[in-house]
């Protein structure tokens, strides 16, 4: 027998946990048994399709077993039990789900119930601990083993007897010392009240022996004596929260279970608690996380909700029932509507489950409108964690699910200086407006100060300002919203011209003809086109994209790949009332190379403007000293 050294990291929560002065400490019991539920759950789900399990299903349970001579708290289980390796991999390493976010609020010192946030389950028995005794025997394996530890030193790993499948947790408590009392551990008072503080609804019984007192067989009615006997009870009442009527179930209790269940430290934003009956009933516990898993936005997250049926946990992320543009939900669906052993290929087809998975898409919507409708900062602050989220479910499938999507989007308007949905934008359109105009660029700023958003402006109209990738495929993907089309300001008609103006203005191009011709070919191929505007405001030029995509589409399509060689076509928009303008229309005939000069400055000044990267720096830096000169 041979002793294995901890794993590095595991070796320093160890010495948190030895160490620790932590005063909900009390939590390991808790930790403990949940998990023995785990493991329960474990062989209770092989036994659906395995006979040779031979358990039936009330026959599973969690037994707490106090010594007190010896000072030892014992919690055995009945379920899946660990292999030899399991045992090295589980017990010699830190859990790794919960770990990073561990270890980082170690550091911060936050003083919250940070261990029992984390799912460093097994480690923090080493609070109470001084010694603890695993014997386990794997479920269909024939060899039990016993693993020992006192923490520090590392562990031993021997074979041993065990009749059955399942597992003992033996922990032989550390000394009682002037500050601190680790014997209440054995005391059954408390721990009964612990048990219905942490683990009342575990679904299997958790069972210990207990004093009662009884009268005496042969004392008298009216002078009777009483004596003690034991007897196992059943100390937990096995509802899971989800069962429970919403009334019963305050928000600590809420609150407590997401964390413990899905091991996220942060508080869940909101609760959903619903249950339905019909064609269909289920029971639904779902949670809007306060902030994204680390791994949200990569292909690791795995989306789903765990799935029980009649109390059997049949898979753990199950993706059929919550669409991808909710993926940030978590939650557990209950249903007795299920067959229990239904395979997973059967599960992906089956009708119920299609129900459920439709109940829920809709109620996750309602409730996440409910809140942008009466709960507004708590809104924000869920979109600004998962509003990117939103946005791809819109645009995602070529469109197929913008209805969930598109009533929960918010953008920022330009005009209320704040976030508002496409409705509000609609609702609060201006007279005569008939357009919903956005305005795509890398920051709020400078969209403010683009000539056709202050034109707009004058007007009355508001511009909604797109600042994420994502932003720009939205209006490609609805198209419109309450039948308003949606207009680009960068690079589509405004729609703001009469008739009479249109025409006022060709006239005045054809007028002009002679200043667009010497600028197009004073620039040649960096613009594909050079024509006036009268939406310029007080600017002499700018560069709109040719129809079809835009500038920070471009800029996006080159971000993924590098190597993309379709550039949009720029149009050079001139102002023929900016003074620059006349200048340099003045200089044509005076002096056309200086005027070649000014044409090429205000393209630059234009594609600095649509924050298009200038090509040669040089050669713009070069322009400007000549012409200073
Ligand atoms: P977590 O439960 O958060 O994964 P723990 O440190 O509490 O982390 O446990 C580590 C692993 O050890 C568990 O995931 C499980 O695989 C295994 N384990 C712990 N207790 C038992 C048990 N009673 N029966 C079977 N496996 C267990």
């Amino acid at each position: 027998m041979e002793k294995q050294q901890f794993k590095a990291e595991s070796k320093r929560l160890l010495d948190l946990m030895i160490n620790s002065i932590y005063t909900h400490r009390e939590i390991f019991l808790r930790e403990i048994i949940s998990n023995a539920s785990d493991a329960i759950d474990k062989l209770a789900y092989t036994a659906l399709t395995d006979d040779k399990v031979g358990i039936a299903r009330d026959e599973f349970a969690i037994t707490i077993t106090r010594d007190q001579e010896n000072r030892t708290l014992t919690v055995s289980d009945n379920g899946i039990g660990m292999s030899k390796a399991e045992l090295e991999e589980n017990l010699g390493t830190i859990c790794k789900s919960g770990s990073l976010g561990f270890k980082q609020a170690m550091e911060k010192q936050e003083d919250i119930d940070i261990i029992g946030q984390f799912g460093v389950g097994f480690y923090s028995a080493f609070m109470v601990a001084s010694t603890i005794t695993v014997i386990t025997k794997k479920y269909g394996e024939d060899t039990a083993w016993k693993w020992v530890s006192d923490g520090a030193d590392g562990y031993t790993i021997e074979e041993t007897q065990r009749d059955a499948a399942g597992t003992d947790i033996i922990m032989v408590l550390k000394e009682d010392s002037e500050e601190e009392n680790y014997s209440e551990f054995l005391d059954e008072y408390k721990i009964r009240s612990l048990i219905r503080k942490y683990s009342d609804y575990i679904r299997y019984p958790i069972r210990m022996e207990v004093t009662k007192s009884r009268k005496t067989e042969d004392s008298p009615e009216d002078k009777p004596e009483y004596e003690d006997y034991t007897e196992m009870e059943t100390l937990n009442s096995m509802v899971p929260i989800w069962q429970r009527a919403k009334k019963d179930v305050t928000e600590e209790e809420y609150d407590a279970f997401y964390r413990e269940k899905f091991f996220d430290y942060n508080k869940p934003l909101r609760v959903i608690h619903s249950s339905a009956e019909g064609s269909v009933s289920f029971k639904a516990l779902l949670y809007i996380p306060g902030k994204a898993p680390f791994d949200f936005y990569s292909k690791d997250f795995k989306r789903g909700l765990q799935l029980y049926s009649s109390g059997v946990m049949i898979m753990d992320n199950c993706e059929d029932l919550l669409p991808e543009h909710f993926r940030f939900v978590r939650g557990i669906v209950d249903t007795q509507d299920l067959s229990l052993n239904i395979s997973r290929e059967m599960l992906q087809h089956n009708r119920q489950l299609t129900i459920i998975a439709r109940n829920i898409e809709k109620k996750i919507k309602s409730e996440l409108k409910s809140m942008m409708e009466n709960d507004r900062e708590k809104y924000e602050e869920f979109y600004g964690v998962f509003g990117r989220q939103l946005k791809y479910g819109t645009v995602s499938d070529y469109g197929a699910h913008k209805e969930a999507c598109q009533d929960l989007l918010l953008f920022y308007s330009h005009k209320q200086g704040k976030l508002v949905s496409l409705k509000e934008y609609v609702d609060a359109m201006a007279e005569g407006q008939e357009k919903i105009y956005f305005a795509p660029g890398e920051n709020k700023e400078h969209l403010a100060k683009l000539p056709q958003v202050e034109t707009l402006s004058k007007k009355g109209y508001d511009v909604l300002l797109f600042t994420e990738d994502v932003d720009e495929f939205i209006p490609q993907t609805l198209i419109t919203y309450e039948e308003k089309s949606f207009c680009n300001v960068s690079s589509e008609d405004l729609g703001l011209e009469s008739e009479e103006e249109k025409k006022e203005a060709e006239e005045k191009a054809e007028e002009l003809k002679g200043l667009l011709t010497f600028v197009k070919e004073s620039l040649g191929d960096q613009v594909k086109e050079v024509k006036l505007s009268r939406n310029l405001g007080n600017y002499p030029v700018c560069m709109t994209p040719d129809a079809g995509m835009s500038f920070e589409m471009e800029k996006y399509m080159k971000r993924a790949n590098p190597e993309y060689a379709f550039p949009v076509g720029r149009i050079l928009e001139l102002n023929a009332d900016h003074e620059a303008v006349k200048a340099m229309q003045r200089l044509m005939t005076e002096d056309p190379v200086k005027a070649k000069d000014y044409a090429q400055l205000l393209c630059y000044q234009a594609q600095l403007m649509a924050e298009l990267p200038l090509e040669d720096a040089f050669a713009y830096t070069e322009l400007v000293c000549k012409l200073m000169q």
